[in-house]
């Protein structure tokens, strides 16, 4: 028998390292060093591991052991029981709150609008991690690195769901000051409203997420903050493990697709270094393709992979068409715009490892308008557990890439619902009630004219009668 649980002989110093992804460059720096890029040529950084010095199973099925186990942290956590293939941490510095409890459902309902044939679609629902996002996979993660290297204050820039993990991990564990950057007017409230209750300094900004974000970095490098933003790669270490979950709801089956919507590019980056290592390690023997759906209000990805066609090309990406794109943008003042708040990005700042993704995954990037987002997100409230506006994106990405062609209704597909329905109340209830003032307000300026699937409510007098005879003309 294997016991590869058993903790290797090697230190994680000797088997974790961070190393430069561009293949001309591969600079390699210390696991316990804190950057945000290379500093040989300031490309993006990955975690990367001397397979051969770590302990790992035999078969991918070897994880399901774990479960037997469960009254230990590492093993409960959705994130940690797969630690052999994210062994970057000691194990005594991994910080978790029991993140990752989460389920991939099967569901007809959405599948038939999606298009596909019975038994094809599944949900995979992040919402159900402890602040209602897929982020505290990542941030488990990244804390953890953070608690690894001694420091005392950790700082985002967010479109909201970064902020509440982060502000929950501060709050939780006592190791560490919250501080989270965010653009004014531009966080969905269920989101603002866990930053402030876990007790994080928040700085509202007078701009929008691509300005805090640049913001963030300056702040950090000045006060030797810790940045958890996905420009740090032990994030997506964490979120790795959404795959491994997929894949063990599926009995290790690989799906035909994985569908996620994109906004800083983090998760989907991530999806592909999964897939990439656990080829490498022959644990699968096949990867599925991926798909990643931008708001046609942020179509920076989109527009780049799709229109321009810039490709990973080995690592020798062609900057011209990316500079062109970006000069452009900033000559008309363009900002993103998009009811899905999560992904309302225009400068991911994963864009590279996600062209990585896309090549490993043969990808393709689709984009969809805000009606299209809320009409899926109603359908998939109504067919199960509901999740918010930029999770709904990859729906509505599935559903056109199955009118194009792209995806057949014989596919195995998985769209990840990255977070909560309740996380952007006002989205959803401006939705429903159409023909009040809220959807005006919230929508009608973003040029939102039909909700298909409304589901109003029925205004009736305070009257018995009244009541009884409605209830009998709606139902
Ligand atoms: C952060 C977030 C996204 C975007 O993920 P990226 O990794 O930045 O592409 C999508 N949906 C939700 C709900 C999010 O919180
Ligand atoms: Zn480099």
């Amino acid at each position: 028998m294997r016991l590869f649980m058993q903790t290797p002989s090697k230190t994680v110093s000797e088997i974790a390292f961070q190393q430069c992804i561009s293949p001309s460059c591969r600079a390699t720096f210390g696991v316990d060093e804190v950057l945000t890029a290379c500093t040989k040529c300031g490309g993006l950084l990955d975690v990367s591991y001397d397979w051969n010095a770590a302990a790992i199973p035999a078969s991918i099925s070897e994880f399901e052991s774990k479960w037997s186990n469960r009254h230990d942290p590492l093993c409960y956590s959705g994130v940690w029981r797969f630690r052999e293939l994210l062994p970057f941490a000691p194990p005594e510095k991994i910080v978790t709150v029991g993140e990752g409890q989460t389920l991939l459902q099967q569901t007809n309902s959405v599948g038939a609008f999606v298009g596909l044939d019975a038994g094809n679609l599944f949900l995979q629902y992040e919402g159900m991690n402890p602040s209602g996002s897929f982020k505290d996979n990542g941030m488990t993660a990244a804390f953890t690195h953070a608690h690894m290297i001694g420091a005392s204050q950790a700082a985002c820039a967010s479109t909201g769901n970064t902020s509440a993990s982060l502000a929950m991990y501060c709050a939780v564990s006592r190791l560490m000051k919250a501080v989270i950057f965010i653009g004014s007017g531009k966080i969905a409230y269920g989101k603002l409203s866990q930053a402030l209750e876990y007790g994080a300094l928040t700085v509202a900004i007078n701009g929008d997420f691509d300005d805090a974000m640049l913001r963030v970095k300056e702040v950090c490098s000045k006060l030797g903050i810790y940045l958890v933003n996905s420009i740090n790669p032990f994030r997506l270490e964490g979120q790795k493990t959404i795959m491994l979950r997929v894949l063990e709801s599926l009995q290790w089956q690989v799906p035909d697709w994985i569908i996620v919507p994109g906004g800083n590019l983090g998760n989907s980056s991530s999806f592909g270094k999964a897939f990439m290592e656990l080829k490498h390690l022959g644990l699968i023997d096949r990867v599925p393709r991926l798909a990643i759906i931008n708001a046609a209000g942020a179509n920076t990805l989109s527009q780049l992979y799709e229109e321009s066609g810039v490709r990973w090309n080995d690592g020798e990406i062609d900057n011209a068409p990316v500079e062109k794109y970006y000069d452009a943008m900033q000559a008309a003042g363009r900002k993103a715009s998009t009811i899905a708040s999560a992904i309302e990005i225009n400068r991911p700042v994963n864009f590279e490892k996600c062209l990585r993704a896309l090549d490993v995954c043969d990808g393709v990037v689709r984009e969809i308008s805000d009606l299209e987002i809320l009409d899926a997100k109603a359908q998939v409230g109504a067919g199960g557990i509901g999740c918010e506006p930029a999770s709904a994106a990859s729906v509505a990405g599935a559903k056109l890439l199955r009118e194009q062609g792209i995806i057949a209704p014989s596919d195995r597909v998985v769209c990840i619902l990255t977070g909560h329905q309740l996380k952007d109340p006002t989205a959803t209830v401006a939705y429903h009630t159409t023909d009040q003032e809220e959807f005006n307000e919230v929508l009608g300026s973003r040029g939102v004219q039909r909700a298909s699937y409304a589901n109003r409510a029925v205004s009736v007098p305070n009257d018995l009668n009244e009541i009884v005879r409605a209830i009998q003309l709606y139902s």
